[in-house]
């Protein structure tokens, strides 16, 4: 019997990885940036609702040293996330964060790794995205820029003008083939100290697959509201998204 694509997508095993084991410096706040409540939650229940309400099958959360039990009963127990199977603790870098994330997940067909501090996240982003990685095995959601980007030299000068029809401002979730993006961040690790020496600043995971890997990563359409909150004007804008 033939399966449609929608049955077949079906049948695929997801995890989430979401992250939230950064310091949120640029937060300039007492309390770190994913706990801050917005319209009476956490900043990080949001994205985590999202994924819970989804297709996805599992969530593997990761926190700062020192926070799983607080996350445990003031989060995941409190809200009822119980697709939530592992809180761990993040590392230094985002690229640990990930890396210690992806190894707490046994196995799964596809992993949709999501920024705990981009609140806006939805279902038809969700869908929008696993349609994607089920056709490519890599894609990570964005926008095309709506502003000129400028490349600037290390004098403060312009270096060049990118064609503004191909920048795109990239978001999270950016979602891989379980396999492909197990073996990206082996080889990152790896060859972490290369990387660094030669002035490979890691910024996101397409960037490991793309330098890893080699792996060609679709882009995929996240939506305008969809913002990492990092200083505290970014808060504010995405309350008044969520009063909508
Ligand atoms: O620092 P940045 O804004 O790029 O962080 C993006 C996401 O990665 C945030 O949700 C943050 O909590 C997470 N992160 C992490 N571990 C780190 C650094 C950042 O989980 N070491």
């Amino acid at each position: 019997m033939m399966l449609t694509f929608m049955e077949e997508r079906r049948n695929k095993r997801t995890a989430a990885v979401v992250l939230a084991a950064g310091s949120g410096r640029r937060m300039g706040s007492r309390t770190k940036k994913q706990y801050m409540l917005m319209k009476e939650k956490p900043i990080i229940y949001y994205s985590l609702r999202a994924f819970q309400n989804s297709f996805v099958d599992e969530i593997v959360l990761v926190v700062s040293p020192g926070d799983i039990d607080y996350c445990r009963s003031e989060i995941v127990e409190k809200y009822g996330f119980d697709k939530v199977c592992s809180i761990v603790e993040g590392g230094k870098e985002r690229y640990h964060s990930v890396a210690i994330g992806l190894s707490s997940i046994s196995s799964c067909d596809y992993v949709f790794i999501h920024d705990g501090a981009r609140p806006m996240l939805t279902e038809e982003i969700l869908e929008r995205a696993f349609d994607c990685v089920y056709t490519y095995d890599a894609c990570v959601v964005g926008m095309p820029v709506k502003d000129t980007i400028k490349i600037a030299d290390y004098e403060g000068n312009i270096a060049s003008t990118p064609k503004r029809n191909l920048v795109w401002m990239v978001q999270t979730p950016q979602v891989f083939s379980f396999p492909l993006i197990r073996e990206a961040y082996r080889s990152l690790l790896e060859k972490e100290q290369k990387l660094l020496k030669d002035g490979i600043v890691v910024t996101d995971d397409a960037m490991v697959v793309e330098t890893l890997t080699g792996h060609p990563v679709k882009l995929v359409e996240g939506s305008y509201e969809n913002i990492k909150i990092t200083t505290p004007e970014d808060l504010v804008i995405a309350e008044n998204f969520l009063k909508e």
